[in-house]
């Protein structure tokens, strides 16, 4: 009975009159007042975006569990940093969106990531940054200079963070800057440098301005400070900054820490000591020993590791993410209507290359070119639509291509 007499609560046509008829507690809302209404609340949003509530400003930050779950769509292993960043991450968004006037000051939760190159830093911090859709920018520590000399001023990785974020300072403003190589700025000695060192200290130095939260003056374009730039003033307190780093050799500091402590433990309660991984258990001793200043230690609370990636563990990287490179390539010759399939062989093959050229999970990318190269130039324009990568095929055509000329370091 109600649905006959029913009719668009602003305009009011009845049922038959119009499409659609949503139903709201008391009322309805025809289609074209519903657009009629989502044009008003966008024009009014783009003359005055103050008007948008702090509610909806509010970044939507999902728990823990959650972030963890999406990580695992696109990262392979790596728990232990995946937890631990995840919680990172939550506490540093539910610290934003919460603030008030509470006398409790939640601090930063800044991390740093020790592993190897290529076992996916700089894919974890990517990930994160587009699961909160919050702009993320990059920075290489080896060519950042402490003011005054050759080189970017440390502002420059600001810059960076205000192009991306199209220069809207207040999303720049809880943005992710993720500097790589910060181990490479590490000073040479373990005694505080009574010299200025360019290359290394002095950076640590420059880098704390940015860490600290306080306003940063920003040039707009990035390079370095020109007296007659206009600057962009940024707040720093809300960025969280992700570094990572090989730490080549620490696993010797580590070692030599772990033994000196576990000395005058009685045969029968010596802890059980992994000697095969122990980045497992890095701490901040090891990065200060490394040559990181305590100061900039301590601006970065959160500290974990990546595992190096094994014949598994690139072997899954290589079929299971959610953009895998398998998953890339069978689409990228699904569009011209060609079905590609890999022998688990073949995989296995691609998987030993990587491996044998030291390359880790950033060569398996350069090897399946190798690999496909051919059929990418052919199979398009032929007849035949489907193609099978068998073991033989992939020697074959990984052993005619350049790649398979360069000598293994
Ligand atoms: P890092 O920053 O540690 O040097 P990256 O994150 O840049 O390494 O990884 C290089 C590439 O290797 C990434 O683009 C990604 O495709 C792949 N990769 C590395 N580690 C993983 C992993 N654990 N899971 C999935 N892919 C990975």
């Amino acid at each position: 009975m109600t649905s006959k007499k029913a009719s668009c609560s602003f305009c009011g046509l009845s049922r038959e009159e119009v499409q659609i008829l949503i139903a709201g507690v008391t009322g309805h809302i025809c289609e074209s007042c519903a657009k009629q209404a989502n044009q008003i609340v966008a024009e009014e949003f783009s003359s005055n975006p103050q008007k948008e509530s702090k509610e909806s400003k509010k970044l939507s930050v999902k728990f823990p569990i959650e972030i963890k779950e999406a990580l695992d769509e696109y990262v392979i292993g790596q728990e232990a940093a995946k937890k631990v960043l995840s919680v990172a991450v939550y506490n540093h968004y539910k610290r934003l969106n919460a603030e008030d006037n509470s006398e409790i000051e939640i601090e930063k939760s800044n991390v740093v990531l020790v592993g190897r190159t290529g076992t996916g830093k700089t894919l974890l911090a990517k990930t994160i940054a587009k699961l909160l859709n919050v702009p993320f920018c990059i920075a290489d520590a080896t060519v950042l200079t402490q003011a005054g000399y050759v080189g970017e001023d440390v502002e420059s990785v600001l810059s960076r963070l205000l192009q991306v974020a199209d220069y809207d300072v207040e999303a720049a403003q809880k943005g992710i800057v993720f500097i790589d190589e910060i181990d490479k700025i590490a000073r040479k000695d373990d005694n505080p440098s009574i010299t200025r060192d360019v290359s290394g200290e002095g950076v640590q130095q420059a880098l704390l301005k940015l860490l600290e939260g306080s306003e940063v003056n920003v040039p707009p374009q990035g390079g370095r400070k020109h007296p007659e730039q206009k600057m962009i003033q940024v707040n720093t307190k809300n960025i969280l900054f992700i570094c990572g780093g090989a730490f080549d050799g620490i696993e010797k500091l580590i070692a030599q820490r772990v033994n000196r402590q576990t000395i005058g433990f009685s045969s029968s309660d010596e802890p059980d000591i992994d000697s095969e991984s122990l980045l497992q258990y890095i701490n901040a001793t090891d990065i200060k020993s490394f040559g990181l200043i305590p100061e900039l230690i301590g601006r970065f609370p959160v500290l974990t590791y990546l595992e190096p990636l094994d014949p598994y563990a690139l072997k899954r990287i290589l079929t299971e993410p959610k953009n895998a490179l398998i998953k890339q390539y069978e689409r990228i010759f699904q569009i011209d209507g060609i079905k590609l399939s890999f022998e688990q062989k073949a995989l296995d093959f691609i998987v030993s290359k990587a491996i044998e050229y030291k390359l880790g999970a950033r060569g398996l990318r350069s090897i399946c070119e190798a690999i496909l190269t051919d059929a990418m130039f052919d199979m398009p324009s032929s007849k035949s639509k489907s193609l099978k990568i068998t073991e033989s095929y992939a020697k074959g055509k990984f052993n005619k291509s350049k790649m398979a000329k360069l000598k293994v370091a």
